[in-house]
């Protein structure tokens, strides 16, 4: 199963991810989560990335396309996988359907999370990640402790940081590169024959049930 999640930054294609790999046992290759582990690791893929993620601009399509051509051929996305921020431009969403034609890997579904764009910027500016694990969630959400009791992955309190990018002035550029750049791919994909359009001004819950009907049916 190759599923390909798209839609803005904030319309919780990322948690929707992360709930749906453990249900499918699939894997999810976030391109944001490579790079800012690669950041992290100071790896040179990491030092490209960095300045235009600061920026809230793409990085370069063939840093991107190289990362993800490389990723999907290791023996671990046999299986399957979600890919959740990539495709982002039209000449990635090109580059993917050549090299999974070359594989023999049709991608399975193509589900695009819908929601207003005046709801994105709270939803992000007040979105924050778990270092220990990666959950994310939201400002509303978090216990007056301030930590989750139960981090998913390590039986460990959760550590609530914002992302460097989700801060104010960084969302707005992102949100106007998303509609100048990936906005129109959807387009690119809406021909598919599995192409499904979620509602994503749900509650978390209620967008899985969604994600999971399309699946199935
Ligand atoms: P995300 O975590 O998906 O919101 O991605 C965070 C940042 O990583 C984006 O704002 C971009 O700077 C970079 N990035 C992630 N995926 C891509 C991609 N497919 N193409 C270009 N840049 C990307």
């Amino acid at each position: 199963m190759i599923l390909i999640f798209l839609g803005p930054p904030g319309s919780g294609k990322g948690t929707q991810s992360q709930i749906i790999q453990h249900k499918l046992k699939l894997l999810h290759l976030s391109t944001g989560d490579m790079f800012r582990k690669a950041i992290q690791d100071g790896t040179a893929v990491g030092k490209q990335a960095q300045a235009y993620m600061d920026r809230g601009e793409y990085v370069p399509d063939e840093v991107v396309v190289a990362l993800i051509e490389e990723r999907i051929q290791e023996p671990d996305c046999k299986n399957g996988f979600i890919l959740d921020g990539f495709p982002r431009t039209a000449p990635q969403a090109e580059a993917l359907d050549a090299l999974l034609a070359k594989l023999k890997r049709p991608i399975t579904h193509v589900i695009s999370f819908v929601i207003d764009h005046a709801k994105l910027s709270g939803r992000i500016s007040g979105r924050r990640v778990c270092t220990v694990c990666g959950r994310v969630t939201h400002v509303s959400e978090i216990p007056a402790s301030g930590k989750f009791e139960n981090c998913s992955n390590q039986n460990s309190d959760c550590e609530l940081i914002q992302r460097e990018d989700d801060q104010a002035e960084v969302v707005e550029k992102r949100l106007e590169v998303y509609q100048e750049q990936t906005a129109p791919i959807i387009e690119h994909y809406r021909n598919h024959s599995k192409f499904f359009e979620i509602n994503a001004d749900q509650s978390a819950n209620d967008v899985t049930s969604d994600v999971m009907k399309v699946l199935e049916g």
